[in-house]
């Protein structure tokens, strides 16, 4: 049964009474009445595979989620200011899941925050603000964020770019210049990033830091070239900056074979970002660093943060860590993934627009393109699936400077037969959106 308003009294209520830079998916708008596991239901009682939704970790409404933060919430909510065992317990169990020089935490309420965060301890650190982030890149809402996201700042809207922003290319190697040999990618992207410290260097200034996504999701689901981060971390820690991971998307055991995806360059950042995941739609996210930042920081000013690190939100993460380890979600995360990669090359067959299959685990895209020589963007076939996907009651989203790549991040709890039914559906949405040309 139909329940509260009207979608288009919602529009224009919407139009009415928020800010109107809101965006809604979809040609037609969907209104979503509830969210079990990997499901979304819509008014019509419709349910939809949500193969998009980052943020529900371990499925939309986790029994044990909810449980862990109605129990808290009945029962204690306050400040840090207030001793409680939850944060300390969830300090102790999410450090334990980073490298052992990643020690002490802070807790937020949005992935912004946390990079807001991130910033305050690299200038309490390094006393510098010079910023290289990667070409297409966002982090977070907030002006200083909005400063250092290309995506936002050279868009659109944007104000263009600031004196102490330096922007390095994405290193996709899909996109690679065809003379640099395979293996090389990883070096030859570095390089760019000597460059740009070289110019700071002949200014007599340095890197602050350098921030980058584990893997480049905005920039349409890249996955760094091997060797890339070891190289420009080495270079920027030489030149007296500090490394940050925003671990915002891909974190928390997404990529499958890891916890966060910077470990699979084999890097340890200074400091590391969180959000989305972390607490199964709750608003928590973490910023997890060294004792020695983490002392840099500590320079006489409190940080207190009214919501940040509160009880309930400790709660929920502890739930969210208790199921991925508990069911052993990463290992679910790489065996549905590589049956899901598999899937997408066996398409790639049959199917002339895919370009490249990229993917780990379960944060998954797949580039389409008109010509695979000039790789020129497939970009309204691309919508075309996105939409005519969303028809067959499957959700995914279009990414990338071009908008080409379907970017997909399922659920933790994603099954074989759920991974089966994307494949199917992508299959007849392919052969529909070629077959109209
Ligand atoms: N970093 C990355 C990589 C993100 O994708 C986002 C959100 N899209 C953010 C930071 C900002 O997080 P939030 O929206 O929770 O502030």
């Amino acid at each position: 049964a139909k329940t509260g308003r009207s979608h288009d009294e919602i529009v224009r209520l919407r139009k009415e009474l928020l800010i109107p830079n809101l965006s809604i998916s979809y040609d037609r708008p969907i209104k979503f009445v509830r969210g079990d596991g990997v499901w979304l239901i819509d008014d019509s009682g419709r349910a939809y595979l949500d193969c998009f939704n980052n943020v529900c970790h371990i499925g939309h409404a986790h029994p044990a989620v909810v449980e862990a933060m109605a129990r808290q919430a009945a029962t204690l909510n306050t400040n840090t200011r207030y001793l409680h065992d939850n944060i300390v317990a969830y300090a102790e169990r999410l450090t334990g899941t980073l490298p052992k020089e990643l020690t002490v935490a802070g807790f937020v309420n949005s992935g912004s925050e946390a990079n807001g965060l991130a910033l305050r301890l690299m200038r309490a650190h390094t006393g510098r603000e010079n910023a290289i982030v990667l070409d297409w890149a966002y982090h977070g809402t907030t002006q200083e964020l909005i400063d250092i996201s290309p995506y936002k700042f050279q868009r659109k809207g944007g104000k263009g770019q600031k004196p102490h922003v330096h922007v390095a290319p994405v290193p996709d190697s899909y996109h690679a210049p065809a003379d640099w040999a395979a293996g090389e990618h990883g070096k030859r992207y570095a390089e760019s990033v000597a460059e740009l410290i070289a110019t700071m260097q002949a200014k007599g200034e340095g890197p602050g830091f350098f921030m980058a996504e584990s893997i480049p999701s905005v920039a349409g689901q890249v996955f760094l070239p091997d060797g890339y981060l070891k190289e420009v971390y080495r270079m920027v820690r030489e030149a007296g900056g500090v490394c940050i991971a925003d671990e915002v998307q891909v974190g928390f055991g997404r990529v499958g074979s890891h916890w966060w995806a910077f470990e699979a360059q084999d890097v340890v950042p200074d400091i590391v970002t969180m959000g989305k995941p972390i607490g199964d739609g709750h608003p928590l996210a973490a910023v997890v660093t060294t004792r020695e930042i983490a002392d840099s920081f500590n320079n006489g000013m409190e940080y207190f943060n009214t919501f940040g690190g509160n009880p309930v939100s400790c709660a929920v993460g502890l739930a969210v860590l208790d199921v991925i380890e508990g069911q052993d979600l990463r290992r679910n995360a790489q065996e549905i993934g590589n049956h899901l990669i598999a899937g997408f090359r066996a398409l790639q067959q049959r199917f002339e627009v895919i370009g490249d299959v990229r993917g780990m685990g379960l944060f998954l895209g797949i580039e389409l393109v008109t010509d695979h020589k000039t790789k020129a963007p497939a970009t309204d076939f691309a919508r075309a699936v996105s939409n005519s996907a969303r028809q067959r009651g499957v959700l995914m989203g279009t990414e990338g400077p071009h908008d080409n790549v379907l970017k997909m991040r399922p659920p933790m709890i994603f099954s074989r037969r759920d991974a089966d039914h994307l494949l199917a559906v992508l299959e007849d949405t392919f052969e529909a959106v070629a077959a109209t040309g």
